[in-house]
């Protein structure tokens, strides 16, 4: 198949994409973000792996970045024969010039394996609305699922839009992300259309086990991906320089995801927060301002 590349303008997205629809903002006493986001007994069924769908079903699989990508495209177009299409919808990276790094290294992969390819328009006005208040949350907090829920729901419309029954989304292969803020994003985007009675379905699937991490590293150092440092916001830009120093394929064994996340649970877990945000900010001024990024220069990233 000759593999396309189309281009997803902002008009064609859900107008309310901005829009909480699931966690709610609201603040206590001492000023921290809090939220209700009690899981129904309908979505907790719809958390639970389901089967492969079967060969040549269309899947649209949302993609982040190349690296998350390239074991999951190997496994869902050869082995499982599945008919996927990748939908690059991303308005949380920052800066642009990021963005357009991770797009083109995914867009590379995919003429070569010739998939095709939805470019979304760059949204990042409506991504910053949806997550003013969470500023101060960290990687995991709430505007994570809010960040999710934007990227799954513009997802799903698509999918409705284009005759895909299944989506999933390559968030789920990281260690680094919780899988059930994850999953929870994509069932609920499904069940915005479900409740219209359209024909789609989120899929869950376990793709963080130890055979699929160690091959998302073999295919990135195999294609000399590009490597980015920090999950993709502003906030996580922030933040992630404090502590993300690791290298390699160790950088997502368990042992260390769950490390870092204990690590960074002491630092903003408790009321002295916004104090200690200020010494954090510091901190990864500091230690950021001496970095150089580059596509080109492999070596100057953290892998
Ligand atoms: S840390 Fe990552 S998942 Fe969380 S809000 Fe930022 S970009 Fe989205």
């Amino acid at each position: 198949m000759e593999p396309t590349v189309t281009i997803l303008p902002a008009s064609a997205m859900p107008e309310d994409r901005h829009v909480l629809k699931y966690v709610t903002l609201r603040y206590d006493d001492d000023g921290i973000v809090c939220t209700n986001d009690d899981i129904t007994p309908e979505e907790q069924a719809l958390l639970q792996y389901t089967p492969t769908p079967a060969p040549r079903s269309k899947v649209l699989l949302h993609s982040c970045c190349a690296p998350c990508s390239g074991a999951m495209v190997e496994e869902m177009r050869y082995l499982m024969d599945l008919d996927i299409t990748i939908f690059f919808y991303n308005p949380n990276i920052h800066p642009k010039r990021e963005y357009e790094i991770r797009k083109e290294e995914n867009i590379k992969y995919a003429i070569k394996h010739g998939i095709p390819f939805v470019d979304c328009d760059y949204d990042s006005d409506a991504w910053f609305k949806r997550m003013v208040g969470f500023e101060l949350e960290p990687e995991r907090g709430i505007r994570c699922s809010a960040c999710f829920d934007m990227r799954m729901e513009v997802t799903a419309a698509y999918a409705v839009q284009h005759g895909f029954t299944y989506f999933t989304t390559t968030n789920a292969t990281s260690r680094w992300k919780d899988e059930l803020q994850v999953n929870l994003s994509g069932v609920r985007a499904a069940l915005l259309y479900k409740q219209q009675g359209r024909d789609l379905q989120f899929w869950v699937y376990n793709w963080r086990t130890d055979a699929m991490t160690r091959r998302k590293y073999e295919v990135s150092v195999d294609e000399k991906f590009y490597k980015q440092e920090y999950c993709g916001c502003s906030y996580s830009l922030r933040d992630s320089n404090i502590w993300h120093v690791v290298a390699d394929e160790a950088e997502e064994s368990q042992e260390v995801v769950d490390a870092f996340f204990q690590d960074a649970n002491a630092h903003f877990g408790d009321a002295n927060r916004p104090k200690k945000y200020q010494i954090a900010l510091q901190k990864s001024t500091a230690v950021f301002s001496s970095r150089q990024k580059s596509a080109e220069n492999i070596d100057a990233n953290n892998w």
